[in-house]
């Protein structure tokens, strides 16, 4: 007998319970299919087009002023707001339902007023949008859409 198949015979119950291991914890991984480069351009542009008509729509609601707006694809952020009021999103915003959307919209114009996570901050957020909690919970399900395009 061959060393390496000695191996595999003396091994077999230990290389059989490390397989079945491995494939349960493959199956576990959640696939992710990253896009072709011209399906996030194509993400990018709906966005540029998409979203500054949304923040349009709800600053003069929220009663806030803005700066620049920016799509980009941030690692870990849906969007962002800086103290001078330029806003950024994510392109992988275009992934998710209109409601998300406005939602993250409406989250990051928020912080115009309230530049944390207080309570103020999510009642202003509730004012505009009642059930912001679902669409946090959808976003915070769906992360793997900002891996996609990342
Ligand atoms: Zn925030």
């Amino acid at each position: 007998m061959y060393e390496a198949d000695r191996f595999v015979t003396d091994h077999k119950d230990w290389i059989n319970k490390h397989m079945t291991l491995v494939q349960k914890r493959l199956k576990k991984k959640k696939e992710v299919r990253h896009l072709e480069k011209d399906e996030t351009d194509l993400l990018f542009s709906d966005a540029m087009k998409d979203i500054p008509a949304r923040v349009e729509h709800f600053a003069p609601v929220i009663g806030v002023t803005y700066g620049r707006i920016t799509i980009r694809n941030q690692k870990t952020r849906w969007g962002s707001c800086s103290q001078k009021g330029n806003l950024n999103f994510n392109a992988a915003l275009m992934l998710c339902p209109e409601d998300c959307r406005d939602y993250v919209v409406v989250h990051e114009l928020c912080h115009r007023k309230e530049m944390n996570h207080s309570k103020a901050f999510w009642k202003l957020v509730e004012e505009v949008i009642p059930d912001y909690r679902a669409k946090e919970r959808y976003l915070k399900e769906h992360s793997e859409f900002i891996e996609m395009i990342t």
